[in-house]
């Protein structure tokens, strides 16, 4: 079974995920950028469990602090306080402090005018950014740009080991891999690591439910 029969698969069996999760609503009714709530959510979803942020983020929506220069512009113990619930509290509210400021300094707090770039050039411009890793630097390209970069996160490489696909080598070298596989479309890898995750969420465990899960039949961790 090939990446993309995969993807078929898991989209026939979870449905359509449409991530990235943002509070629309929200972002009409005050009139802000939701790309900031993903790129917020992002950086603070190192290292922690997704309901984690979602306490930060409902915080900060309380506060109107998903904004790039109020971020930037507030004093760093506030930010740890709002951010407290994600863990690591003071290395991520420096992490995203400086983000903000960096847009706000360089790009007068405009995300348009970065994401207009090549696409491997914003991607180069984040990593240079301190705290924003390759994994970090995706979820944000991907999901805020709409650049094609695929996610290679912990789920992602636990289930695709189990599943027989090979990896080698390092972070870029997995993701080219990956890419390489599946058609270049921004709305497949968003989706793909959508179902990737609810995967490992409900079967793909630490301790695996095979038997329950869609991809049983052709897993090779499966396989007598
Ligand atoms: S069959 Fe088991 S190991 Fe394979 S993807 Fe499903 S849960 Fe994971």
């Amino acid at each position: 079974m090939n990446l993309m029969s995969i993807y078929r698969t898991l989209l026939e069996h979870f449905g359509k995920q449409d991530w990235w999760p943002v509070d629309e609503d929200y972002h009409k009714k005050v009139g802000s950028d939701k790309r900031v709530e993903i790129i917020v959510g992002a950086i603070l979803t190192q290292n922690t469990a997704w309901r984690n942020v979602e306490k930060c983020i409902e915080e900060m929506k309380a506060k109107r602090m998903l904004d790039i220069k109020r971020i930037c512009e507030l004093d760093i113990e506030k930010l740890e306080h709002l951010i407290k619930s994600s863990g690591f509290y003071r290395q991520k509210a420096k992490r995203l402090k400086d983000f903000m400021c960096y847009i706000k300094e360089k790009y007068n707090a405009d995300l348009n005018k970065i994401f207009s770039q090549s696409d491997e050039r914003v991607r180069e411009e984040l990593i240079s950014i301190k705290g924003i890793g390759f994994e970090t630097a995706d979820s944000i390209l991907l999901y805020a740009a709409n650049k094609p970069f695929f996610i290679v996160d912990a789920y992602t490489i636990r289930f695709l080991k189990r599943f027989g696909i090979p990896l080698h080598g390092n972070y870029e070298s997995i993701r080219k891999g990956i890419e390489k596989r599946l058609r270049k479309d921004v709305e497949i890898y968003k989706e793909f690591h959508a179902l990737i995750v609810e995967l490992c969420k409900q079967y793909c465990k630490k301790v695996p439910r095979c038997d329950a899960c869609p991809l049983s039949s052709a897993c090779k961790h499966n396989l007598p």
